[in-house]
Order: C-alpha cells, then structure tokens, then sequence
C-alpha cells in the first residue's frame, strides 16, 4: 500500500499510545491509576453546557464564517484585553478545532519548506510533527529541573541560524509545569524582533498557574513583539472542554486571513452550535476556574513531596499546569523480573505492570530521564497511585 513520505514521517502520540494500553488494563478488570490524562478530571460547568444546548435547540446548526462567530470573536477580543493586554480586533482572531488545529494552521500559514522551528525542550508531542507537516525542520533547545526547565536567552541565541522562522513558546510547559517570568519573556521578545522570527506563544495553560506566578503574553509587551507573535489558546483546560474541540488564535490580519484560508478549504467553521458555550465561558463567572486551580494546586504540593520522599526519584516543583515531571533517571540500571530499567520507555512499563498505574516516559517529550505524571485525578487515585509505585521502586533491584 502506497502511503506517503509526509504521514510516515509522523510518529503516533506517544501519550495516547499508554493511555491506550492502561484503558485496555481497565477493561479487563485491572484496577489501574491512571497518570496518562493530558486533560482535567472535572467535568465541563453546567452555564456552558447549557448554553450549548440552548443553541442546538434554537437551531444554530449552519455553516457559520470559517474563522468562528462574529459573537465569539467579540468575546475572545474581550478576554484578550481583559486577561492579557491585547488590544485585537475580529479580523485578528480565529476560532478552531482546538488549539492544536489553530498550532498546525499557524505553521502552515508562516513556516516554509525548509525554515527552522525552535522547539524548548522537553516540549509538547505535537510541535515536532507539525513542524514535520509543514516540511520544515525543529531546532531543540535543551532544558533541565536546574533553571524549572526554562531556556536562557542565551541557549536560544545559540538555536537561531539565518534559516529560523519560529520559536515556539509554551509557559506554562507541558510536560514540565515550567513557567517563564516576565524578565525572560521579554529577553525572549527582543532577541525575536532583533533577529525577525515569529514567536507562537501556546498559552493553553495560563489559567492553571500557581504561587501567585503571573502569566505574560509576549504578545502584549510592544508593537513589535506584536506583529512577530501569533497567541494560541483555547477553551480545554482551562474550562474542561477537551472534547469541544475549541480553539483560537490571535495575530496581525494577515496571519489569520493565511490561516483562514487553509482552514477554509479543510476544516471549514467550528461546530456551530459549540460556539455560544465558548461565548458563556469566557462571560461567564470564572470562580469554576479558580475552584479547579485550587484543588490542583492541592493536588501539585502533595505529589511533589511523595515522588520526592521515594528513594531515587526527585521531582522539582511546577509552576503551572497540572503535570508533574520527576527525574527518574536515579532507578536506571535497576531490574525488575529480570528486566532492566534502561530509559523511560522501560520505567513506563514497570510503573505499569509492577505498580499498575499510568504515566508517560519521557522520551517522547525528548527528555529520556524523565516521566510526566499528570494530576488531573483524584486524590484518593494520587495517594493509591504513589503508594503502589513506593512499593514497587522498594522491590527493584
Ligand atoms: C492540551 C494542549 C493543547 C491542545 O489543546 P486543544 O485545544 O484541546 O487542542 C495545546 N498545547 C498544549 C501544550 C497542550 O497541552
């Protein structure tokens, strides 16, 4: 069977891949912990589904513009200037089918065959394939628990070559809950408009931030910037709405019309009748929001002493988002029947089949000696999770 070179060059999410297998566990009758999620456990607040409901039953079931309705794209202008700083109009914003479809038409919109992407490393499973998709090459910049995993303005000075059209940026960090403070943004902000590269600023995660952190847009720090910047966020996270699919993206007019067009001629408009629920969202009261970042920041402190209270293991403090990404690379070279641990891949099947719960290696986020827990699970799960991977490390020898 012919298949082409662009769809074998994509590896398959390796974070689907183990929550896969841990869902097949489950359905045969495995009682597995569950790490894996890469969404929040609440389920999305009653005013936004009403709303949804409310539109469907009204009969907003067309076609609606490509780049969303005119009344979401009111309320997304609103929100950018209320929570960010940016003054953008309609005609700067486009609604897609979640921030990871807004992130591939960006790409396509504005890298060429051939341009290099600065990616910060450990970095989410999706921007090297996009990049990939686009036929254009990712520059990694490498990151440890040393700095919060947080690059220097330096390290990426170092990554941009006359070749580099993009930095893509993503604070907080998934897999690592870095978060990068405003200093480093705005270093980050002048080397971009001194060398000319386009900044896409992921900001799915800028609702869950802790310590009284504060979230920068790059965006909102000059005209410049400005220009150079195409801010994506989206409705997942922070409002539980992974399965909506609903995203966007903010940029100078002529971003977004390139964007418009591709998305026109292969997705068209978001489901119509979604789109009045991410109105009532972002209108709507915030308190479910800061009820979530309450309970999983709870969550944060108390997984981070467990993993660190474990022989082996150290696990710095993130900043935002709600996984954590210990180093376990101190059990490397340790066996378990008659298996050695050699990489993250290998500590993924022994937590699996020796302690029963879920997590994702690290590799697939280019950082071997390290795995992401997430916490979007409950508490009663963390504390069954950790006490069963406590065991298991006690019998590795
Ligand atoms: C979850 C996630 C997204 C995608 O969110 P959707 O809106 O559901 O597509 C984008 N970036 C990062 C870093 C994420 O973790």
């Amino acid at each position: 069977m012919f298949i082409s070179q662009r769809a074998k060059r994509i590896a398959p999410s390796p974070t689907l891949a183990a929550s896969a297998k841990a869902k097949q566990m489950q359905a045969e009758g495995i009682d597995v912990v569950n790490f894996g999620a890469g969404e929040p456990d609440f389920d999305t607040p009653q005013h936004i589904k009403d709303a949804a409901i409310k539109s469907l039953l009204s009969g907003f079931t067309k076609y609606t513009p490509t780049s969303g309705t005119p009344d979401l794209k009111k309320a997304i202008c609103a929100k950018l200037a209320r929570d960010n700083g940016l003054e953008y109009e309609p005609s700067n914003v486009i609604v897609s089918l979640g921030a990871k479809h807004s992130i591939y038409n960006a790409v396509l919109a504005t890298v060429e065959a051939g341009d290099e992407v600065i990616i910060l490393s450990p970095y989410w499973v999706s921007y090297p394939e996009i990049v990939g998709l686009a036929d254009a090459k990712p520059v990694y910049v490498e990151t440890d628990e040393s700095t919060g995993f947080t690059a220097s303005v330096d390290q990426i000075r170092e990554a941009v070559t006359p070749r580099t059209r993009m930095l893509i940026l993503n604070s907080p960090s998934n897999p690592t809950g870095g978060v990068y403070d405003r200093k480093q943004i705005e270093q980050i902000a002048e080397l971009a408009v001194e060398k000319g590269f386009y900044v896409l600023s992921d900001e799915i995660y800028e609702k869950i931030i802790y310590d009284g952190r504060e979230h920068v847009s790059i965006a909102s720090l000059g005209p410049e910037i400005r220009k150079l910047t195409i801010t994506v966020n989206g409705f997942s996270k922070a409002y539980s709405m992974t399965g909506w699919r609903l995203g966007y993206a903010a940029a100078e007019k002529e971003i977004v019309a390139a964007m418009d067009a591709i998305q026109s001629h292969s997705a068209s408009n978001m489901v119509s009748f979604t789109m009045p629920a991410a109105v009532a969202a972002l209108e709507g009261p915030q308190d479910v929001v800061d009820n979530m970042v309450a309970e999983f920041d709870r969550r944060r402190r108390y997984v981070v002493d467990r993993l660190n209270s474990i022989e082996g293991i150290s696990c710095a403090t993130p900043g935002g988002a709600f996984y954590v990404f210990p180093n376990v690379s101190g059990l490397y070279g340790r066996s378990f029947g008659g298996k050695k641990i050699d990489g993250s891949a290998a500590f993924e099947e022994f937590a699996l089949d020796e302690a029963k719960i879920a997590l994702v290696a690290g590799h697939g986020f280019g950082a071997d000696k390290y795995v992401r827990l997430s916490y979007a699970t409950s508490m009663a799960n963390i504390e069954k999770g950790l006490d069963r991977l406590e065991e298991a490390v006690k019998k590795l020898t």
